[in-house]
């Protein structure tokens, strides 16, 4: 039985994330998504709240869990039995950072191998800080995440509108 984790910041999940989870978690038998808890980063989102959201927007795919860790990855998914660490790929600009991570990752821990998956052609452009951006200036963020996450994100950054005209 494969094991997965897909880790990452979240911070907030996008569509881009969900079609990766949605895929991979077709894929593989079990699937857990991994928020990292990262002091170096000043992140919009306690790791609570990314956990929480995650967990609402993951709540009708049953072989997913949500889970959040601190430290390497490489270390926590061989501890955890992880067999495959799930990653998506954008553009080429992704392709060097994610493959020295993943060659990094595995001479850590040589029982855990990286997985890409490329993202679907309509999420090409979404990432957590393009919705921050966005949603900073007020702009319509529902195309890029769910409603539910769309609220807490105009919450967060003081913005009084649901997006709508
Ligand atoms: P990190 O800070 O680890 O890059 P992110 O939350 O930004 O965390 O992304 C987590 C993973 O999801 C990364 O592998 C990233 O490439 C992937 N990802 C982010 N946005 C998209 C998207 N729109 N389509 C496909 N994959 C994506």
């Amino acid at each position: 039985m494969a094991r997965a984790i897909y880790p990452g910041s979240f911070d907030p999940v996008t569509y881009g994330h969900i079609d990766i989870i949605k895929r991979a978690a077709d894929i593989f038998d079990e699937l857990t998504v991994s928020v990292l808890s990262n002091s170096a980063k000043s992140p919009l989102f306690s790791v609570d709240e990314r956990v929480n959201m995650l967990k609402e927007v993951c709540s009708d795919l049953k072989n997913v869990r949500i889970t959040s860790y601190m430290g390497l990855l490489a270390e926590y998914a061989q501890d955890e039995g992880f067999d495959v660490i799930i990653r998506g790929l954008r553009a080429i600009t992704d392709f060097e950072y994610e493959l020295q991570m993943a060659q990094t990752n595995h001479k850590i821990s040589e029982s855990v191998d990286t997985v890409f998956l490329t993202t679907s052609l309509e999420y090409a452009y979404l990432s957590s800080s393009i919705v921050r951006e966005v949603a900073r200036y007020g702009g319509d963020i529902h195309n890029f995440v769910p409603d539910l996450v769309a609220e807490q994100v105009y919450a967060k950054a003081g913005i009084d509108r649901n997006g709508k005209q």
